[in-house]
């Protein structure tokens, strides 16, 4: 079948798609969390003491033995074979944004030959992948491949059911022979632990006695876009890239604002009903779902978890999206920016960090002015994006959300903070040495009797601000919708805690010489304003007047590729950072530097190879067919003596030629291959390769807009968004 009797095909068969019928939902209570090992099962696999020895483990981090792991092995084997279970698996987060799993029989053979299953606190404890295919930056060699994953006694584990059999799935963190952090996981683990050490010191130096296990927690916002898989199958670019490298825009996209919160369609509602009930099969609270902005964009949020569950959660709500997209005739798209010139996504981090005894430290209730320790933590936040900005853009730098960044739907790649007003006057009044008394929000009267009235909230909400304050935790909305939020929680937390270590220092002395505990509050606070409140910005993060004085008046960094953003995992300030908090070592470091600037190029590499395939292949053929078509009818006219307008086909030629020279721009661009370093060779992809691929873009849109719609190889914008 050639490109576009494919295209046309799809379009029609997609027109009488039904939405796929699933069998009566079961009510919530029944399949909630019904194939994962949480503390509910395990109270009643286990013995009492082995219970109470795994609740204290998942809520505080305490060691558990190897006497309890053996206990914690046999009950999960036998609750795991009355799910139909025959294997199990170390899932683990290598440094990419992807999940790994390798599977292994519970079966073993006994001298008679006869099949028995056995599963052993050390079977469960550790695992040997060879992972030597993983990257891994600098720090293993393939001849020294021996990495081990371990169980993550923190994270529940789970089952995974296909049509013909359950896997065991057990979070792990992965690691070297030598005991370098591989993966995703560690860090966030120690990025806790070092918050909640530096949150401690903070917290009884305020005079606090009893304080529990600080944990960060997160809630993400998943944006992605759904379409027909058969559209996905026409088009080499979305199936390979996970992007349109070409289309012309089409004549509506959203300028009508007409889909965020629309009416979901039913195929896609089906689709979602089938999905939440999965994920709640897995113990994900799926809480949210709704149309997003851009045509055939949707978002889901769970409700939020404690970061570490939150964030396997995360890998494995991505996992089964696709999966279910997949049934039920859809490719999810996760990539940031599918569609050029139309929305991209997004996933936006809430993050906030409590624990038993002090509640939500990022919450301020109603008089923050009284809370003094929301406004130590909230103003550890505010210095953390102060003086980590550019890890903060670091950690989110892909090739991928390079195209949202700074577009303008998307949080600018400038890192600042918004407070809302309320709070935003508390902090500037602490600058100039003051703590007033706040403004309320006050009642919400609109002058209807039927509505009741109800309290407003004391601040606005800002949707241009990359780093948002939201009311009781902070919303890092620059994060990408294909990314693992672990990155991000790591910058957070380990920011939080170099701040949180910081005020401890200078609020000691204080507290010393004051004898008002507010005064020396307020006297840390005005310090750390003094230095750091110019990452305060309540305004138009989109507007151009921002983009100038954030970077001239304000002395903050915008940088707008991962090639400017990620040499920051480089500069001595966060080695020193990492270092000193025991999250990541240098050559830890080093290593993700390493990893993400050789993916960054990677996905530039492909999607070039990509654009040179499709330019050559596809639409060139196309428009050189409809070109043959035209001047065989332009001769036909002559010979009968009707003259007729050649514009068009002059426009074709003229289009068509100027794209193959860009493709062979390209191919000698992509030649080189001597650099410096690391860093010229991302400077040379986001410059140089970026730039060709655009300007062979430009010429293969014009084409579609010109060649016989009949004739176009790949589905159209239009088509993809809004036929499902
Ligand atoms: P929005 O109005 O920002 O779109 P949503 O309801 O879509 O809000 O998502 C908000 C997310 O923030 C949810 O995942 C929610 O559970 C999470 N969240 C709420 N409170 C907290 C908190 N204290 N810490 C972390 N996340 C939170
Ligand atoms: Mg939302």
């Amino acid at each position: 079948m050639s490109g576009n009797e494919s295209r046309l095909l799809a379009v029609s068969e997609i027109c009488k798609a039904t939405p796929m019928a699933v069998e009566m939902p079961l009510p919530l209570n029944k399949i909630w969390a019904d194939d994962v090992f949480n503390l509910a099962t395990m109270e009643e696999y286990l013995s009492k003491n082995a219970f109470k020895a795994m609740k204290n483990t998942v809520q505080t981090g305490s060691p558990l033995d190897a006497a309890t792991a053996d206990v914690v092995a046999a009950a999960m084997k036998e609750w795991a074979l009355t799910k139909g279970v025959k294997f199990f698996s170390h899932i683990f987060y290598p440094m990419t944004n992807a999940t790994a799993e390798k599977h292994d029989g519970f079966i073993v053979t006994n001298s008679d030959g006869n099949a028995i299953t056995e599963f052993t606190g050390s079977l469960l404890i550790k695992g040997e992948p060879d992972g030597s295919s993983f990257p891994n930056g600098s720090l293993r060699m393939t001849n020294a491949a021996r990495g081990y994953t371990a169980w993550d006694p923190t994270s529940p584990a789970y089952v995974m059911h296909t049509p013909n059999g359950a896997t065991l799935m057990i979070p792990s963190v992965f690691m070297s022979w030598t005991g370098e952090a591989l993966d995703k996981k560690i860090p966030l683990l120690r990025s806790n632990a070092a918050m909640d050490k530096a949150a401690k010191k903070v917290l009884s130096l305020m005079g606090e006695t009893e304080i529990s296990t600080l944990n960060s927690s997160c809630g993400a916002e998943q944006e992605y876009f759904l379409i027909d898989e058969k559209f996905a199958y026409a088009r080499p670019d979305l199936l390979l890239a996970g992007r349109t490298l070409f289309g012309a825009p089409p004549a509506k996209g959203q300028q009508f604002d007409d889909h965020y919160f629309g009416a979901i369609p039913e195929r896609v509602q089906v689709f979602m009903q089938d999905f939440e009930d999965q994920l709640y099969r897995l113990g994900i609270p799926a809480k949210t779902h709704h149309n997003e902005v851009a045509p055939g964009q949707f978002e889901i949020a769970p409700y939020f978890e404690a970061a570490n569950v939150a964030s396997d959660h995360q890998q494995l709500l991505m996992t089964v999206m696709k999966l279910t997209a997949k049934r039920h005739g859809f490719v999810a798209l996760l990539h940031e920016k599918p569609f050029a010139g139309v929305n991209g996504s997004g996933k936006h981090v809430n993050w906030s960090v409590g624990n038993s005894t002090q509640g939500n430290l990022l919450d301020p209730g109603s008089t923050p002015e009284q809370n003094l320790n929301f406004l130590l933590f909230c103003g550890a936040v505010i210095r953390g994006v102060h003086k980590f900005g550019p890890l903060l853009r670091a950690v989110i730098a892909s090739a991928s959300n390079d195209h949202r960044l700074g577009a303008n739907e998307a949080p600018p790649a400038i890192l600042s903070v918004y407070l809302g007003t309320q709070l935003e006057k508390v902090f500037m009044d602490i600058k100039e040495g003051n703590l007033a008394a706040t403004e309320q929000g006050g009642q919400m009267d609109i002058g209807l009797g039927q509505i009741l009235p109800f309290k407003r909230d004391p601040g606005d909400r800002n949707r241009t601000s990359p780093f948002a304050f939201t009311g009781n935790r902070f919303e890092f909305r620059a994060v990408g919708s294909s990314q693992s939020v672990s990155g991000p929680l790591v910058a957070m937390n380990t920011m939080l805690a170099d701040s949180l270590n910081w005020i401890a220092e200078k609020l000691e002395p204080a507290l010393a010489s004051e004898v008002d505990k507010t005064a020396a509050v307020v006297m840390v606070l005005k310090e750390l304003m003094d230095e750091h409140s110019n990452v305060v910005f309540g305004g138009d993060g989109y507007s151009s007047e921002w983009h100038e004085k954030a970077v001239a008046e304000r002395g903050l960094k915008n940088l707008p590729t991962t090639a400017d953003a990620l040499p920051a995992f480089t500069s001595p300030e966060v080695i020193q950072l990492f270092s000193s908090t025991g999250v990541l070592s240098p050559v830890e470091l080093e290593s993700r530097y390493e990893v993400y600037s050789e993916q960054y190029v990677q996905t530039i590499e492909v999607e070039a190879k990509l654009v040179i395939d499709i330019a050559t292949t596809k639409i060139y053929p196309a428009a050189m067919s409809y070109l043959s078509d035209l001047t065989g009818t332009y001769s036909s006219a002559s010979s009968l003596g009707i003259s007729l307008d050649t514009g068009i086909a002059s426009a074709i030629a003229s289009a068509a030629s100027g794209m193959m020279a860009g493709v062979e721009k390209l191919k000698t661009a992509m030649g080189k291959h001597d650099f410096p370093d690391t860093e010229a060779h991302l400077v040379y992809c986001a410059k140089e390769i970026c730039a060709l691929m655009l300007e062979i873009r430009g010429y293969g849109d014009t084409l579609e807009t010109l060649v016989d719609d009949s004739c176009w190889p790949l589905p159209k914008y239009a088509e993809m968004m809004f036929i499902k």
